[in-house]
């Protein structure tokens, strides 16, 4: 029986059905996700987490990161990295996208009139920055909202400024025309070419937090990325803290922003409120 098995691992024209069938049940899960996304559009399923970035020395909120959920009827809360490639290939990101972005920008506008004047970060993923529209609504969405867009960050990865989209430089120049903030996220995780970022406009990098890693390992590449930022004259936020000793690292190392599970994870937005509205009443006491 073991000699069977074995056969049939490794006989290629097996191998090759195995494969052919495999393909199959990725393309019908796909366009299953497809449809299924196509309706979520339809139907409003989507929903914004929001998730705190705060000071590491005084542990305060600064800022927060808007977060995609997809408030599926029968999977419960479906996270984004479950459908966001989906909507990448099928340019569903693009509408998807639109949505996340009015909503980030009305958010900013309601805070402010709240008083409270804490600057956003939204997500752009590469197929939207493509799309020849994208500019032109983000350049709307002020107007349309209320919004200041210099309270808002837009995180790209990247891929984004190593030649993956046509056009990258006059498109994130237009952004920051507009007053937006240019941020990268995920630093580090892509190919590190690091002769690319002078020639962008960048406000902010985020490290990722594969590198929480390094911080406890005396955090050589995290200090370079600290001092090749301030050459840049962009903020740092470090991502994925999750310990206590880590936020300690960032403190004593003049990284004064953090975001991670540590602080708080991506919550709803009336529990984001609320914990502003109780910093605020602690400030004010
Ligand atoms: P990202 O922008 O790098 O977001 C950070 C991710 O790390 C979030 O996952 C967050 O929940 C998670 N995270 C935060 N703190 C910690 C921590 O301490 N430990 C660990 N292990 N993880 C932590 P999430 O919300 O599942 O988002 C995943 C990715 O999906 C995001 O990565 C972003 O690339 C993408 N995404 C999310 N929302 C949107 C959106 O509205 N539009 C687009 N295009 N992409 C989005
Ligand atoms: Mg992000
Ligand atoms: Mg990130
Ligand atoms: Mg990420």
């Amino acid at each position: 029986a073991d000699l069977a098995l074995y056969q049939a691992k490794t006989d290629p024209k097996e191998k090759c059905v195995q494969f052919q069938q495999h393909m199959r049940l990725l393309r019908d899960q796909h366009l299953a996700i497809k449809k299924d996304l196509e309706r979520a559009i339809r139907e409003h399923e989507f929903t914004l987490h929001f998730q705190p970035i705060a000071c590491t020395q005084t542990d305060r909120v600064i800022s927060a990161e808007a977060l995609i959920r997809w408030q599926h009827p029968e999977r419960g809360l479906v996270a984004p990295d479950d459908f966001i490639p989906v909507a990448e290939e099928t340019g569903l990101i693009n509408e998807i996208g639109e949505w996340v972005n009015r909503q980030v920008c009305s958010m900013q506008a309601r805070l402010a009139e709240m008083s409270l004047p804490l600057p956003l970060a939204l997500n752009v993923s590469p197929r939207q920055l493509s799309d020849p529209d994208f500019v032109s609504k983000m350049k709307a969405l002020p107007m349309e909202t209320g919004c200041d867009p210099s309270m808002l960050s837009i995180e790209i990865t990247e891929g984004v400024l190593l030649g993956d989209i046509p056009n990258a430089l006059e498109t994130l120049s237009s952004l920051k025309e507009a007053g937006y903030r240019i941020v990268i996220d995920d630093f580090g995780t892509g190919y590190s070419n690091l002769a690319y970022l002078h020639n962008y406009p960048i406000d902010g990098i985020k490290i990722d937090r594969v590198f929480m890693e390094d911080v406890e390992a005396g955090g050589a590449i995290v200090k370079l990325v600290l001092s090749l930022a301030s050459a840049l004259g962009a903020d740092v936020v470090a991502e994925g803290v999750e310990t206590i000793e880590q936020r300690r690292w960032l403190s004593e190392n003049g990284c004064h922003r953090f975001q991670g599970y540590l602080y708080s994870k991506p919550v709803p937005e009336d529990r984001f409120l609320s914990m502003l509205h109780t910093q605020s009443r602690i400030a004010t006491m």
